[in-house]
């Protein structure tokens, strides 16, 4: 899709550093790196979000992410992954991709709340209500 960073990454028309691609995706080291080797799985095809992957596609990145996940380990000596996927609010690019954070201790990413929390009691009383 015109304009948009990550076809142009794809493309070839920006520069990136690749990390793994096949005929499915293309996966690159992301610009401002959480850790070592944080890098992005991204569709070759351009969809917004994983409401519009396909099961084939998402069972694909699964294997590609157990496979990075060993050459990571091989080559960066990380002990772990953190798998982040932005939808909606917190996507700043809207062309899918899984973030996939390699990690090497307890503290090198946090994922704290950022906004006063109901506490779950509360918030369990609406689920219960509006799920079941
Ligand atoms: P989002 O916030 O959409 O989940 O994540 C988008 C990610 O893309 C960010 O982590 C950002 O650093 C990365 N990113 C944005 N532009 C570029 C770029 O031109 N090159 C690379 N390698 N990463 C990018
Ligand atoms: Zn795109």
């Amino acid at each position: 899709m015109e304009d948009c960073i990550f076809c142009k990454i794809i493309k070839g028309d920006i520069p990136s550093k690749k990390v793994y691609e096949d005929d499915l995706v293309y996966c690159f080291l992301d610009i401002n790196p959480h850790t070592d080797g944080d890098c992005l799985i991204v569709p070759k095809k351009h969809i917004l979000d994983f409401h519009d992957a396909p099961d084939e596609l998402m069972i694909h990145i699964n294997n590609v992410i157990k496979d990075l996940e060993i050459k990571y380990h091989l080559a960066l000596k990380s002990s772990g992954l953190t798998i982040i996927h932005n939808s909606g609010v917190g996507q700043e690019v809207k062309h899918f991709h899984i973030h996939l954070i390699p990690r090497y201790d307890l503290n090198d990413v946090s994922l704290k709340a950022k906004r006063e929390l109901q506490s779950i009691d509360k918030v369990y009383e609406t689920i219960e209500k509006e799920f079941f």
